[in-house]
């Protein structure tokens, strides 16, 4: 069993570090907005006042923060993880950030000494609780056999898919399946409310079928009911479509399904919906329609 440090304690990271508590570990946690610590002291972890505190013992040090400048803050800088972690750390980064970022925070994280592995994970809040994400690792071979315990943890499909920055690649190609998924669940909505079938009982036997998806599984029922507490926040599947749209450009291939729904995701952020769950892409799609709104 590990010490553990674990930075960011937000939707995912909270219970994810509350995982790996009963999966054994010793697990120190320090979250910017101190009282995100609760839910870990509560499982048995404790909380530090600063990322030094937290990872100055560690054997493992995972970090769960919404972006690439926010995982840059929390690794660089000299109150961070690789001016304060042990030599021979393993760095896990559980974020989703740009792949091209990711590989040289794994540069300079080796250069102190560290042990990076970029880990991105997918399942949403379900998953986290449950400890059955999928989680897509970037790094060197030995690195993520040592880290599989950690892992293992908290994701029941782990991946190694190639050297540092590839976990990254593979989860940007996940939020890009994820959103075509979405938008043409919304889109199913939307027709067939226009026809005012029996919403449920068609949700129901879609799912039974090819049509049936996870997506389709976990936010059908929220479409219908409009409800949109987050789950994934549109904000943080806008900057991830946005890495998606950057990397493909930066490697020459046309993504346009890609493209249309990066465009769809970020009108709903300009709209003001971005702290709002990503189903919400619903409420962009009755507008082009000029059906609905929340209070229709
Ligand atoms: P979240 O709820 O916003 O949690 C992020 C946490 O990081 C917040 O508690 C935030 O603190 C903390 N934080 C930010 N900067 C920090 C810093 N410098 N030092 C310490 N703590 C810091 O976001 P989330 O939904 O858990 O998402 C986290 C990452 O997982 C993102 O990259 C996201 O794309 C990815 N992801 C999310 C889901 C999902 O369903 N939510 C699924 C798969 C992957 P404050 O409380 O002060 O803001």
């Amino acid at each position: 069993m590990s010490r553990i440090a674990f930075i960011g304690l937000g939707i995912m990271g909270s219970p994810m570090a509350v995982n790996l508590v009963r999966a054994g570990h010793d697990v120190v946690g320090f979250n910017r907005s101190p009282e995100k610590t609760r839910a870990l002291v509560e499982a048995g972890g404790r909380a530090a006042d600063s990322v030094a505190e937290a990872v100055r013992d560690a054997e493992v040090v995972c970090v769960m923060v919404p972006d690439t400048p926010d995982v840059e803050a929390v690794v660089g800088g000299e109150d961070g993880v690789f001016a304060h972690a042990p030599d021979g750390t393993l760095l896990i980064d559980f974020s989703t950030i740009r792949p091209d970022v990711s590989a040289e925070l794994a540069r300079e994280a080796r250069e102190h000494g560290l042990r990076p592995l970029d880990a991105p994970v997918s399942g949403g809040e379900k998953g986290a609780q449950e400890g059955t994400l999928s989680v897509m690792v970037g790094g060197e071979e030995a690195d993520v056999e040592a880290a599989r315990p950690v892992l293992e943890a908290v994701g029941r499909t782990v991946v190694h898919v190639g050297p540092s920055g590839s976990g990254q690649t593979v989860k940007a190609a996940n939020q890009l399946i994820v959103a075509a998924h979405l938008e043409a669940l919304a889109e199913a909505v939307v027709f067939l409310e226009a026809y005012q079938v029996k919403m449920s009982a068609a949700l129901e036997v879609l799912g039974g079928g090819l049509a049936g998806s996870a997506v389709l599984a976990q936010k059908g029922q929220a479409m219908l009911d409009r409800s949109f507490t987050p789950g994934f926040r549109v904000e943080l599947h806008d900057k991830d479509l946005g890495i998606l749209t950057a990397a493909a450009r930066e490697a020459g291939v046309v993504l346009p399904l890609g493209g249309m729904t990066a465009g769809l995701m970020a009108s709903a952020n300009a709209v003001g919906e971005g702290r709002l769950d990503h189903a919400a892409l619903l409420l962009g799609l009755e507008r082009l329609s000029g059906r609905g709104g929340l209070d229709r």
